[in-house]
C-alpha cells in the first residue's frame, strides 16, 4: 500500500543518538541507592545486601572485609547473633527470609580457613595511649576500631581467658572455644597490648590506669548477680546462673544435683538447663510470667524444647524447702497474667492459695545481672544498675567512654560490638577535638520500601538450612549443634537476596530504556542517566528489581 502524499507524518532519517527526547520530559529518575531493611536492623549496620552480592560472585574476600567495617567476628555472629536483620527481609514477602546470619558464618569460617587477617599495620602505631577494660565484645570491638584508627591499645580482663561471655557465658554447644580463640588471635594479633587476669580496681587502681593511659573505654560488662531473696539462699545448694556456667566451662564432668530447678526465662536460664542437661541432671525452667514474655532468644527456647527441656510459666518461688539431709525443693505459688506495663510487657500478681511444693535438690537463678557500681572509676555515673552514656559513648569527663552491658543498651553481642565501634569513634573525636562522630546508623540514606521492590523478577526458592545433629544426639555432649553451610549452599542463599536498595549493577534499568538513555558507569557500577535523551517515562524506576531509582520533577 502507498503511502497517501499529503499525509503529515514526519519521519526521521537519522540514529536515536539525534533525537534529543530529553527536551519532552517533566520528570527526572535518579540514581538513589537506599537502605535495606535487614541492614536497618542490624544493630552493627552491616551492609548485608553488599556482602550478599559478593558472596553470590565469589568475591569471598571482599565479602568478608565489608562485614568487617562493621563487625570484626563474623564466625561468631554468624553462630550466636539473635539475627534481628532477618524479621524484617523483604524476601518473607516471596518466600521465606534470607539466613543472613548462616551466610555472615560461613564467609567468617571461610576467611579463617584462608588466612585472611584484620589488620596488617604498616607502621608503629601511634596517637594517643588507650586503655580498654574487659575483652567480652564491647572491649574487643574497640580495640578492632582502635587500631584501624591507628592508636595504640592496651586490653585488661579480670579473667584468666579473654572473650568475657563469649569464653564463660555462652556454651560450647553454640559457641566453639576454639572457635572464639581462632578469632581473638584474628583480630588483637600482636598488636593490642593484652594483660590477662588483671583486674582494674583489684589489682591495679583506677588512678593508676588513668594517669598512665589518655583515654579509656569500659567494656566490663554486668557482673552483679541479683538474688533470689529468700530466707536461707546462701547456706548452700543455690547458684547464680553465670557462676554456673563458669564452672561447667572450667569442668565440664561436675554432676550439679539431679533435678536441678532454674529460675528465670532469659538466655542464661536456658544455657543452664541444657548445660544441666548435658552432665545427665534433669533440668525444670520455672518462669514468673508467660512464655510470650520470656526474654531468651527464639532459636534458644526452641533448641531447648526440642531437646526435651521441661518449662513451667507463671510460676515463682515463694520459700527453700531443706531438711537435714539437705535442699528438697521449693515452695511456689501460681500467677496470673496482667495488662501490659509501661515497658510493653505483661505483668503478672501470685494467685492466692495456689502454693505448691517443686521437687528440687538444686536451685540455679538467673534473673540477670546489674553493673558493679562499686567497681567503677569515679565520675563514672551508675542509674537502675547502669553506667549512664552519651549519644557518643562517653561516661565521664576526661576521654572515658563506655560501651556493652555495662550500660543500658539491650544485651547482645552485636550490641555489645557497635558499642565498642561507637566508643572508639567517640575517642577518636575526642582526641580530635570534633564535636560530632560519625552517626551509628546510615540515617542520611532512605528505607527501601516493600512496595519499591519488584520481586516477580525471582522465582521462589527454598532457604538453606546447614545440618544440625539431632536432638537426642547432642545432649550427650558439649560439641557444636550446627554446621556451616556449604560453600555451594552459601552462594545459592546469596543468590537468593535481592540486594534491595543496592544497585548490582543488572542492567535492567538499561534494557528496558525505550530512549537509550541509561547505562551503567563501568568502572564504580553507579548508574548513568543521559538527561539528554531521557524524556521521563520512568520505567527505568518502575523496572528496578531492588528499589535503587527514584524520580523526582524536573525544575
Ligand atoms: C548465658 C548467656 C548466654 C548468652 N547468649 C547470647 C547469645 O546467644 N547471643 C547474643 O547475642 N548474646 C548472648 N548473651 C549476651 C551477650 O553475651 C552479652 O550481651 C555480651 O557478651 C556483653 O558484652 P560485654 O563486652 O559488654 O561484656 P562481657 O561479655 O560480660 O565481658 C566483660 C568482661 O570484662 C571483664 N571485667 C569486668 N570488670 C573488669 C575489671 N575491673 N578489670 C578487668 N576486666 C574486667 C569481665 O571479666 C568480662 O570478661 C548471653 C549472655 C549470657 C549470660
Ligand atoms: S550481626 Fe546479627 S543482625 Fe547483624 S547481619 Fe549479622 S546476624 Fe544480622
Ligand atoms: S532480600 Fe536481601 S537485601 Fe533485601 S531485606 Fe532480605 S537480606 Fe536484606
Amino acid at each position: 500500500m502507498s503511502r497517501p502524499q499529503n499525509y503529515p507524518l514526519s519521519i526521521s532519517t537519522k540514529g536515536t543518538q539525534d533525537h534529543y527526547t530529553g527536551r519532552w520530559g517533566v520528570l527526572k529518575p535518579f540514581f538513589d541507592e537506599k537502605l535495606s531493611p535487614c541492614r536497618h536492623r542490624c544493630p552493627g549496620s552491616i551492609h548485608i545486601p553488599k556482602f550478599m552480592n559478593l558472596v553470590q560472585d565469589q568475591n569471598l574476600t571482599d565479602a568478608w572485609r565489608t562485614i568487617c567495617e562493621e563487625n570484626p567476628m563474623p564466625r561468631i555472629t554468624g553462630r550466636v547473633c539473635f539475627h534481628p536483620c532477618e524479621e524484617d527481609c523483604l524476601r518473607q514477602n516471596l518466600d521465606q527470609p534470607i539466613a543472613i546470619h548462616q551466610v555472615e558464618r560461613f564467609v567468617g569460617d571461610w576467611a579463617f580457613k584462608n588466612g585472611l587477617r584484620h589488620f596488617e599495620p604498616t607502621g608503629d602505631l601511634t596517637g594517643p595511649r588507650l586503655a580498654v577494660i574487659g575483652s567480652g565484645p564491647a572491649g574487643i570491638g574497640c580495640c578492632y576500631h582502635l587500631l584501624r584508627l591507628g592508636y595504640q591499645v592496651s586490653l585488661f580482663e579480670a579473667m584468666p581467658e579473654l572473650g568475657g561471655l563469649l569464653r564463660y557465658g555462652i556454651p560450647g554447644y553454640r559457641l566453639p572455644k576454639d572457635v572464639l580463640s581462632e578469632e581473638l588471635e584474628m583480630i588483637l594479633g600482636s598488636w593490642v597490648g593484652l594483660h590477662p587476669g588483671v583486674k582494674i580496681g583489684r589489682d591495679i587502681s583506677w588512678e593508676e590506669i588513668q594517669s598512665d593511659f589518655e583515654g579509656i573505654f569500659l567494656g566490663p560488662g554486668a557482673q552483679q548477680s541479683i538474688s533470689l531473696g529468700l530466707e536461707g539462699e546462701e547456706i548452700g545448694g543455690v547458684a547464680d546462673g553465670l557462676d554456673f556456667l563458669k564452672t561447667v566451662e572450667a569442668n565440664p564432668f561436675i554432676r550439679p544435683g539431679q533435678r536441678v530447678l532454674i529460675l528465670g526465662g532469659g538466655n542464661t536460664a536456658f544455657d543452664v538447663a541444657r548445660a544441666v542437661l548435658r552432665l545427665q541432671g534433669l533440668p525444670l525452667i520455672l518462669y514468673r510470667r508467660s512464655k510470650e514474655e520470656m526474654p531468651a532468644f527464639e532459636d534458644e527456647i526452641m533448641e531447648a524444647e526440642e531437646e526435651g527441656i521441661e518449662v513451667r510459666t507463671l510460676i515463682s518461688p515463694r520459700g527453700i524447702v531443706r531438711d537435714e539431709e539437705g535442699l528438697k525443693g521449693l515452695t511456689c505459688v501460681r500467677n496470673r497474667i496482667t495488662d501490659l506495663g509501661p515497658d510493653g510487657r505483661r505483668g503478672f500478681v501470685p494467685i492466692e492459695g495456689s502454693d505448691h511444693f517443686m521437687a528440687g535438690d538444686f536451685i540455679v537463678t538467673a534473673f540477670g545481672h546489674l553493673a558493679d557500681a562499686e567497681a567503677l572509676p569515679s565520675g563514672v555515673k551508675v542509674v537502675h544498675g547502669s553506667v549512664t552514656v552519651t549519644a557518643q559513648g562517653a561516661a565521664g569527663s576526661g576521654g572515658v567512654f563506655a560501651g556493652g552491658d555495662v550500660t543500658a543498651a539491650p544485651r547482645s553481642v552485636i550490641h555489645a560490638l557497635a558499642s565498642g565501634k561507637r566508643g572508639a569513634l567517640g575517642l577518636d573525636a575526642y582526641f580530635k577535638h570534633q564535636k560530632e562522630v560519625r552517626p551509628d546508623k546510615f540515617t542520611p540514606l532512605p528505607l527501601v520500601k516493600a512496595d519499591q521492590i519488584n520481586l516477580h523478577y525471582f522465582s521462589q526458592s527454598l532457604r538453606m538450612v546447614p545440618e544440625r545433629r539431632l536432638a537426642t544426639e547432642r545432649v550427650s555432649d558439649f560439641h557444636e549443634i550446627q554446621a556451616t553451610l556449604t560453600p555451594e549452599a552459601a552462594a545459592q542463599e546469596a543468590s537468593r537476596c535481592v540486594k534491595c536498595g543496592f544497585c548490582n549493577a543488572c542492567g535492567n534499568c538499561a534494557f528496558f530504556c525505550p530512549d537509550l538513555a541509561v547505562c551503567l558507569d563501568p568502572g564504580n557500577q553507579t548508574i548513568l542517566i543521559d538527561d539528554r535523551y531521557c524524556k521521563g517515562c520512568c520505567i527505568c524506576v518502575e523496572e528496578c528489581p531492588r528499589g535503587v531509582l527514584s524520580v523526582e520533577v524536573e525544575t
